[in-house]
């Protein structure tokens, strides 16, 4: 499996930041996890919001690209985005799996992070 990429300042992340009404996104398509109104070092500091993101590229590689996309577009357009299961999948995931990518074993307080705000994404 190829690591996934990050590409800040994408037009896809912040159309989607004008839609959520959130200050900071990632959004997942396929290997690439596309942020806006983040940088890449400021989204890799977070480790609750990093296995959230990593959760999605999962989600992607088990259905498929274009079936995962569909599933989750229906999904959201049927329940919500809070309620999307998929979301709900990578809300347990970003609390579970935080710890793999915390800085030193470390993980920081999640008050203080993007996730813990609990912002959307
Ligand atoms: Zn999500």
């Amino acid at each position: 499996m190829k690591p996934p990429r990050i590409l800040p300042n994408s037009p896809f992340a912040r159309i989607a930041r004008r839609v959520l009404g959130s200050s900071s996104v990632a959004m997942v398509l396929g290997n690439t996890i596309h942020l806006s109104g983040a940088t890449k070092e400021e989204f890799l500091c977070d480790p609750y919001w990093v296995a959230h993101e990593m959760c999605h590229i999962q989600q992607f590689r088990e259905h498929g690209y274009l079936a995962f996309l569909w599933k989750y577009l229906v999904e959201s357009a049927r329940v919500g985005y809070y309620n999307n299961k998929y979301e709900a999948e990578a809300r347990l995931a970003g609390q579970r799996d935080a710890q793999l990518y915390a800085h030193n074993g470390v993980l920081p307080d999640p008050a203080t992070m993007h996730r813990g705000a609990g912002e959307p994404t």
